[in-house]
């Protein structure tokens, strides 16, 4: 460890050497510190100072709170240069010098110590500071701020006591603002503050200037360990053994009269980014005080009126120091008589929009390449473009009913309905905007969800239908709301703290954040079509080397996933077709045949219907591959339940008892017969554990002329569209395979229907037969697996499941909870991929499958393909393309290209 605790802001090159780089400075010397020795550096007015290190601050704390060895001396040194530089003396009252103590770590840390302003002041320098300024009021205001900031910050005097002073001496003389009380209004609140101090410690408010610098310096030490220290670095993943710096900075003055101003200004604006300076500032008044907002504060453009000489040099120093950073500045300065200072630079903070505009206009500006304008925008932020957002104002002051699951983002308001038909009636008759409350949902749910603005499930974890669905569809959704208890035959739902909401009352929810309000809160939108959004992904897109498709299963989502940048389509759920109204009594009518004859009458009428399905989406993505997926779910999902149908059919039969005519009694015998014939179906069909029962592969297996049909209607449906003169790419992907014998019955089967249907058509397709990769033993056994099949694509959602062991929906509302607060398991293996275990089956399967077909084309179709840690982990391990719902292409785009940026060599 180096024995040179001090730096100048003028050694930045000694601090540079010793340091190695950049970063290696900013944690030397702090942010706040590293910067105002660079802007020095740069020739920036930058009053003079000097930075004490983080290593002084470690070693403070190390030995039990002791300076180590030559730290003071070297403080005194620092000091006398500073004096040498603004040929001022600390402590001397006919030319006194007066400096702040500021803090800085390597990050910004809300949670530090204050400033202390005005170190250097006493009873004589003040006295002497009259006598030179002939400016009583300025100086006995800075007395009182030097009193109060020390007896808050390092004597630990709660702050409330000396406010209640201030406001008590307004009171007194009848004013409104602090900016009312005269010279000696301030000078009686010193005398009063120093006599807190006395009461408050025992002891007199140090008069030695040096002593005030000691103290505040390990003040500024010890704070590192303060409570609200260690919680924000707690909360915001920051080292414990960074260690703070201390900067003391010469005071200049912004109270000094009508030539001198204080503010605050951003290069940039940070709300949209446009390229003008942006901030607030006050004539006659010190830095804190903008913030405090004791006064009205001025819009920046009003210095280039009032002080324009200051104006142009403010924007001069902001452009270059925006050069020099290359990133937009939130600065601070002050203007002393005439004199322009700058107090701090930092990177500025701004918003998704601001974000995206400052990067794509400075790529522009030649400031920044493509890849860093890229680098800066994180998926977040891309995310916020494609949802309506509640206005942060309003949320301020709204009542927060519950948090649960943030599985769907955006911001969606209306009336609570609590069941699907509900919800659609509202908003399609009555055009009336619904949220709709469930405990869970379902399949028949859908309609709801759909004519709804936004979805609560208070069951339910990141998989539930309820958050795949909404997901896909990008409607705001927040599920697994354990605070909330619906109420579905009273219609009204009990909020944990007593609060009930009835059907028909208003909620906003934040599918962001996982929040559920009372009331009506106002949103604002952000837009996708966003020029400068455009370029930033536009770029990404030049980076990357993932293909990005999406998943989709109508046509109208396929066009929007186009439109947001998807490059085919990677998954398509064939089932979700079969649950539309007019189609499901044809699907049961396949369930319930009672011979293959009837069967194949009930598969004739679905053909033209999933035809046209795929036509539709041939024809929104024309020219890019298609994958569609035969169906999947166990059949009795397609049926009515079980305690359904036995309450329906005693029911039946107590109406029986009571038919009073033939007619009655005819139509009532028929339902119960059709009733009980579904009732024995559904018991055939039952299954302990269907997701892992008769689906995927073995329906097609077990029901050869089902998936026939469906491989039938996609090529009778690639044909046409071939003879209109549209492009193909059919990939036909057989789900849940486990053995390749499974591959081997169902593909050639299908295959053979293909060729007939071609034949046909007399068309040719360019097509591919696929499988998902989605049980353990697919995955172990890629290399049979891939001699069959010419494409993969890793369901991870059942891959995760199959190789956890782990029932998602269960798990996700259940101990997974647990798992994650307790630190178990390191991340959610069902939001981000399990890379150490379900991972591995996926980079043994992705080698097994190409040692065998070198060019197998392979994905990923589960939802974390649109999870930026998981892409990450797809582009090391070689995948040609991920696949998530249409609302997530966009940040798949950006994170494929973050990845190609991280692991370039
Ligand atoms: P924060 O990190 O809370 O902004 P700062 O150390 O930047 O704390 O200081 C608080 C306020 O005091 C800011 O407005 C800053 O500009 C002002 N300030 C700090 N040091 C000086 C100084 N030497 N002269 C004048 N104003 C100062
Ligand atoms: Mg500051
Ligand atoms: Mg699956």
């Amino acid at each position: 460890m180096a024995s040179k605790w001090v730096y100048l802001f003028s050694e930045v090159d000694e601090a540079e050497a010793y340091a190695g780089d950049w970063d290696g400075v900013r944690g030397l010397l702090g942010g706040k510190g590293a910067n105002l020795a660079d802007m020095t550096r740069l020739g920036v007015p930058v009053p003079p100072g000097f930075t004490v290190t983080t290593e002084a601050c470690n070693a403070y704390l190390e030995a039990g709170e002791r300076f180590p060895d030559g730290l003071w001396e070297q403080l005194q040194a620092a000091l006398v240069a500073v004096e040498r530089d603004t040929g001022k003396k600390f402590g001397d009252p006919d030319n006194p010098l007066l400096v702040s103590c500021r803090s800085g770590a390597k990050f910004s840390m809300p949670g530090m110590m204050d400033t202390i302003l005005d170190i250097g002041l006493n009873d004589v320098v003040a006295e002497g500071m009259i006598r030179l300024t002939d400016n009583a009021r300025f100086v006995w205001d800075a007395y009182r701020r030097l009193v109060q900031m020390f007896g808050s910050v390092v004597l630990d005097v709660p702050d409330e006591v000396f406010e209640a002073v201030i406001s008590g001496r307004r009171r007194q003389t009848g004013v409104t603002s602090d900016a009312d009380l005269e010279a000696e209004d301030w000078q009686r609140i010193t005398h009063k503050f120093k006599e807190i101090v006395r009461t408050y410690t025992g002891e007199e408010f140090p008069q030695e200037p040096m002593e005030q610098l000691r103290m505040a310096t390990e003040a500024v030490f010890k704070s590192w360990n303060g409570k609200r220290a260690v919680d924000y670095r707690n909360a915001a993943n920051i080292a414990h053994d960074l260690g703070t710096a201390v900067n003391i900075v010469t005071m200049v003055f912004g109270n000094m009269g009508d030539s001198s101003a204080t503010g605050v200004a951003m290069s940039r604006n940070a709300s949209d980014g446009r390229n003008e300076i942006e901030g607030d500032y006050l004539v006659n008044a010190q830095g804190e005080d903008v913030v405090a907002g004791i006064r009205q504060t001025q819009p920046i453009s009003d210095l280039a009126t009032g002080m324009p000489e200051i104006y142009a040099e403010f924007s001069d120093i902001a452009k270059r120091l925006e050069q020099h950073y290359r990133n937009m500045q939130d600065m601070e300065f002050t203007v002393e008589r005439g004199k322009l200072w700058i107090l701090q630079t930092r990177n500025g903070k701004r918003t998704a929009q601001a974000e995206v505009r400052i990067a794509a206009e400075m790529v522009e500006e030649g400031l920044i390449t493509k890849e860093e304008a890229v680098s800066r925008v994180s998926p977040g932020q891309v995310d916020f473009f494609l949802h309506p957002q509640l206005d942060p104002e309003a949320r301020k002051g709204a009542t927060l009913l519950a948090t649960g699951l943030n599985v769907s983002p955006g911001a969606a308001v209306g009336a609570v309905a609590f069941d699907a038909d509900t919800a659609e009636r509202w908003a399609k008759e009555d055009k009336r905007k619904v949220i709709m409350v469930r405990p869970e949902t379902k399949p028949d749910d859908v309609h709801g969800m759909l004519a709804a603005q936004g979805v609560v499930t208070s069951r339910g974890g990141r998989t539930s239908h309820a958050a795949l669905v909404a997901r896909q569809f990008g409607k705001p959704a927040v599920v697994g709301v354990a605070e909330i208890e619906i109420d579905l035959e009273a219609r009204e739902m009990h909020v944990e703290g007593g609060l009930v909401i009835k059907e028909g009352e208003f909620i906003s929810i934040d599918g962001t954040l996982g929040e559920v309000y009372q009331g009506k809160l106002p949103t604002v939108v952000p837009d996708m079509n966003d020029p400068y959004l455009t370029k930033v992904l536009a770029w990404a897109d030049e980076i990357r080397r993932l293909g990005v498709r999406a998943n989709a299963d109508y046509p109208r989502d396929a066009e929007r996933a186009r439109a947001y940048g998807a490059q085919g389509l990677g998954l398509v759920r064939t089932e979700h077709m079969f649950f539309e109204t007019e189609r499901l009594p044809l699907v049961q009518q396949m369930i319930m045949a009672r011979n293959v004859t009837e069967r194949v009458e009930a598969l004739d009428q679905l053909l033209p219907l999933q035809r046209s399905d795929f036509a539709g989406l041939f024809r929104a993505m024309e020219s890019l591959p298609v994958i569609i997926r035969l169906i999947d779910p166990p059949l009795h999902e397609f049926l009515p339940s079980h305690d359904e149908l036995v309450s329906d059919l005693a029911d039946l039969k107590l109406r029986l008892q009571h038919a009073d005519n033939m007619a009655a009694l005819d139509e009532l015998l028929e339902q119960i017969t059709t009733k009980q014939r579904f009732l024995e179906r559904v018991v055939a069909l039952r299954e302990e554990n269907p997701m892992l029962g008769t689906r995927g592969v073995r329906l097609g297996i077990l029901i050869p002329e089902l998936t026939q049909m469906q491989v039938r209607a996609i090529f009778e449906a690639a044909c046409e569209c071939k003879k209109d003169g549209v492009d193909v790419r059919p990939e036909v992907m057989i789900p849940l395979t486990t053995h390749v014998n499974e591959l081997r019955v169902q593909q050639s089967s299908l295959e053979n229907v293909a060729r007939r249907v071609m034949e046909e058509q007399g068309v040719q397709v360019e097509y591919m037969f696929g499988t998902m990769i989605e049980i353990p033993r697919a995955a172990l056994t890629a290399d049979e697996m891939a001699k069959v099949a010419q494409f993969f694509s890793f369901g991870t959602n059942d891959l995760t499941q199959t190789t956890l062991g782990i029932s998602r929906d269960d798990a996700e509302s259940g101990f997974l909870v647990q798992y994650a607060k307790r630190g178990i398991l390191p991340d959610n293996p069902f939001a981000t991929i399990d890379e150490n275990g379900v991972g591995k089956l996926v980079r043994m399967a992705v080698e097994l499958g190409r040692s065998s077909r070198a060019n197998l084309e392979i994905g990923i179709c589960g939802e974390h393909g649109g999870d930026p840690r998981t892409i990450d982990f797809c582009h090391r391990t070689g995948l040609d393309y991920v696949s998530c719902s249409p609302f997530r292409v966009p940040i798949a785009r950006l994170a494929a290209a973050h990845a190609a940026l991280k692991h370039r060599e």
